[in-house]
């Protein structure tokens, strides 16, 4: 019987739907693989194979055999999933409508119209760099046009390498981890162009730049201030304070340290026991963090939660689950082959330049 409401859950008790889960998971066995990022609420995590960030989650998917991959995460994961997916394995994302937001703010349109007015000022010399959080579209724009993927990780070592190919970068889609990443590097500010998708400035006035952001941010990141960082410290006198490149320019400075998803778990398992260290990254991230390590204190920055990655709740895993034992799987995700082989192309480049 094809599985379509999750209504029929409405009066299940949460261990029924637990015992249901684990039921479905022992008879998939190697033919399931479930992916879980690491800002899903605990109720959707807890049934992970791998946790990770988005790039790492994709690395599993592409290396497992299983035939079904159920990616508890944000569209464009399950997306990059799917283009790294190997022939006859469906990715299946339990909430489609979980989007986001900072992906959906450029367009492979948008990019490929930016690409060329600003040809105009700089001839063929751009490598067009995406942030992994961007849509298979903006991927397969990138790939058509020589550039690669970076991940929060490894975003200045994909610079280096776009700058050994060309002598100006496109950024898509975070204006904060574009800027964070160029001067870090040493780019002098003025060298450095934000585009407007809504409202492009003509290109002439970016003609002496050489890195130029796209003017996308994600809102978790973006909602931590100075003022937090400082607050942070008064309160907890001696603390570590560390944050994501996806926030501002200001808060990065003022924290202790920055880093990716990853690299902010590695700062909380290395910092000493009895240590309070402040985060600023998404919620349920830091309150696990806090759970899983008891002998060090680990707080929020400001409470920061990302809507689209809460979405993913215990109905929406059992119904997706069910869907697959029944052979009709629902909410299945898929990218056409030729935008797939051009994004696959740019994740390829970022793999072997990193
Ligand atoms: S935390 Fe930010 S970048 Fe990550 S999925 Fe949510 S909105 Fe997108």
């Amino acid at each position: 019987m094809p599985v379509t409401t999750l209504a029929r859950y409405r009066d299940w008790p949460e261990e029924r739907m637990v015992a249901r889960i684990l039921e479905i998971k022992a008879q998939l066995g190697d033919e399931l693989t479930i992916l879980g990022h690491h800002y899903q609420r605990d109720e959707s995590i807890q049934f992970a194979d791998y946790r990770g960030d988005s790039l790492g989650l994709s690395e599993q998917a592409a290396q497992t055999d299983a035939r079904h991959i159920l990616f508890c995460g944000v569209y464009f994961m399950a997306e990059t999933a799917a283009v790294l997916a190997k022939s006859g394995q469906v990715v299946v994302q339990p909430v489609p409508e979980a989007l986001c937001p900072m992906a959906r703010m450029a367009t492979g349109a948008e990019a490929q119209g930016a690409y060329e007015l600003l040809s105009g000022v700089w001839g063929d010399s751009i490598v067009p760099i995406t942030y992994q959080n961007s849509t298979a579209d903006v991927k397969a724009f990138v790939g058509r046009h020589g550039g690669a993927v970076c991940t929060s990780s490894n975003a200045r070592q994909l610079f280096e390498w776009a700058f050994r190919q060309g002598e100006h970068i496109l950024f898509l889609p975070d204006e904060h981890l574009g800027t964070n990443t160029a001067l870090d590097m040493g780019i002098p500010r003025e060298q450095l162009g934000v585009w407007n998708p809504i409202k492009p400035v003509r290109p002439e006035y970016l003609a002496n730049a050489r890195v130029v952001v796209w003017q996308g941010f994600c809102s978790v990141h973006t909602r931590f201030t100075v003022e937090d960082v400082r607050a942070a410290r008064e309160r907890y006198p001696g603390c570590i304070v560390v944050v994501h490149p996806e926030c501002r320019r200001e808060v990065v400075v003022e924290a202790d340290q920055y880093g990716s998803t990853t690299g902010i778990i590695r700062v909380v398992e290395q910092a000493p026991a009895g240590a309070t260290i402040v985060v600023g990254t998404e919620y349920h991230l830091v309150q696990r963090l806090n759970a899983e390590f008891p002998d060090k204190m680990v707080v929020p920055l400001a409470v920061s939660v990302c809507n689209t990655m809460a979405m993913t709740r215990l109905p929406h895993v059992l119904l997706a689950l069910e869907s697959i034992v029944a052979g009709e799987p629902i909410n299945v995700v898929s990218v056409d082959a030729e935008t797939a082989h051009w994004a696959r192309m740019a994740l390829k480049r970022m793999l072997e330049a990193s």
